[in-house]
C-alpha cells in the first residue's frame, strides 16, 4: 500500500490520482448532463479585415453554461471532452449550430460571411468525419465554401498521409481549412506545402508581446511572409491593442481577431454587431 511507502508518497501519489480520477468522473457526468440539458452554447467571435475593420467571418467557440459555476471556458472542458470521447457528439452539435447560424446570417444579407469551427484531434481521427461534415452541410443547406475548419499542427503531424487524405476529401466539399495556433506545434515546413490548406492562424502568444519582444515580432513577420509565399491567407489571433493591429497590417497581414474588435458573443449580439458594420463597397 502507498501508505506504507511513507507520508510523502501517500500524500503526493495515491490521493492525487484518486482525486484526479474522481474529479474527471464528476466532470464527465456534469458535461453529459450539460449536453442533455442544452447547457452548451456556441459563441461567435468576429474575424475582421485589418484595414477596414469589416467583419469577414466568425469563429464558433463553445461555452458551457453551468447552473452553479457560471460560464465554463472550453479550455477547461474540451480536454475532458476529448479524453472521454464526448467531443465527437459535442463537436458535431457545435458544427450543426454554427452552420445553421451561418445560413441565417447569409439569409439576412450578410453573405458571404465565413464561419470557422474548431476540430479536435479525436474528431479528426473519426473515420466518418467527412461523411459527418457532408451530412451537416446538406441538412443545414450551408454552402461548404463558407465553412472553415480549424485544425492544429500536432493533429496533422500525427499521421501526415492520413491527414492529407482527409483534408483532400474535405476540400472536395468546398470546405476551407486552416491551421490554428500556427507556430506553437511541430509542423515541418516540408509537410506544410503538401497540406491542402487555405489559412494560417498566427497564435496569440506571438501577437501578445509583438511590440516589446523582437523575437515575437520576427516570428509573426516570418509567418506572414511564409503565408504570402505559399499563397495562403493569414489571420492574426489575440489582437488586443491598436498598436498590434497596425504592426500586423504593416507587415502584410490582412485579417485578424481579438478583443480589440470584439470578444466572442452570443449569436444575437453578433447579429447586432454585423448590423452596425461599415457598408459594403459596391
Ligand atoms: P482557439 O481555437 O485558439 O480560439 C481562440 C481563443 O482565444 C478563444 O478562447 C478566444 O476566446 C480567445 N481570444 C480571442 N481573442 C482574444 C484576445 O484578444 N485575447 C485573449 N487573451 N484571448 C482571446 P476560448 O473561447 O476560451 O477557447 C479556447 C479553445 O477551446 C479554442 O482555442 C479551441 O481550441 C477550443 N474550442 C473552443 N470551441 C471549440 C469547439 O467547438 N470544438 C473544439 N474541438 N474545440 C473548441
Ligand atoms: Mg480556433
Ligand atoms: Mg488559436
Ligand atoms: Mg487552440
Amino acid at each position: 500500500q502507498a501508505k506504507e511507502l511513507g507520508r510523502d508518497t501517500y500524500r503526493f501519489y495515491t490521493p492525487g490520482l484518486n482525486e484526479r480520477a474522481s474529479t474527471l468522473l464528476l466532470m464527465e457526468g456534469a458535461l453529459r448532463q450539460a449536453v442533455d440539458q442544452n447547457n452548451l452554447v456556441v459563441y461567435y467571435q468576429p474575424q475582421v479585415e485589418l484595414t477596414s475593420g469589416r467583419v469577414v467571418g466568425v469563429e464558433a467557440l463553445l461555452r458551457w453554461r453551468h447552473p452553479q459555476q457560471g460560464m465554463i471556458s472550453p479550455a477547461e472542458f474540451i480536454p475532458l471532452a476529448e479524453e472521454t470521447g464526448l467531443i465527437v457528439s459535442i463537436g458535431e452539435w457545435a458544427l450543426l449550430q454554427a452552420c445553421r447560424q451561418g445560413c441565417l446570417w447569409h439569409q439576412t444579407g450578410y453573405a458571404p460571411l465565413r464561419v470557422a469551427v474548431n476540430i479536435s484531434a479525436r474528431q479528426f481521427r473519426q473515420s466518418d468525419l467527412v461523411a459527418m461534415v457532408r451530412r451537416v452541410l446538406r441538412e443545414t443547406g450551408f454552402d461548404g465554401r463558407h465553412l472553415e475548419l480549424e485544425l492544429t499542427e500536432s493533429l496533422l503531424m500525427d499521421d501526415v498521409d492520413g491527414a492529407i487524405a482527409t483534408m483532400t476529401q474535405l476540400s472536395q466539399l468546398g470546405v476551407r481549412l486552416s491551421i490554428d495556433d500556427f507556430g506553437t506545434g511541430y509542423s515541418s515546413l516540408a509537410y506544410l506545402k503538401r497540406f491542402p490548406i487555405n489559412y494560417l492562424k498566427i497564435d496569440r502568444s506571438f501577437v501578445r508581446d509583438i511590440m516589446d519582444d523582437p523575437n515575437d515580432a520576427a516570428i509573426a513577420a516570418t509567418i506572414i511572409d511564409l503565408a504570402r509565399n505559399m499563397n495562403l491567407h493569414v489571420i492574426a489571433e489575440g489582437i488586443e491593442l491598436e498598436a498590434q493591429r497596425v504592426f500586423l497590417q504593416q507587415k502584410g497581414c490582412r485579417y485578424g481577431k481579438g478583443y480589440l474588435f470584439s470578444q466572442p458573443l452570443p449569436a444575437d449580439q453578433l447579429t447586432l454587431l454585423l448590423a452596425r458594420q461599415p457598408a459594403e463597397r459596391p
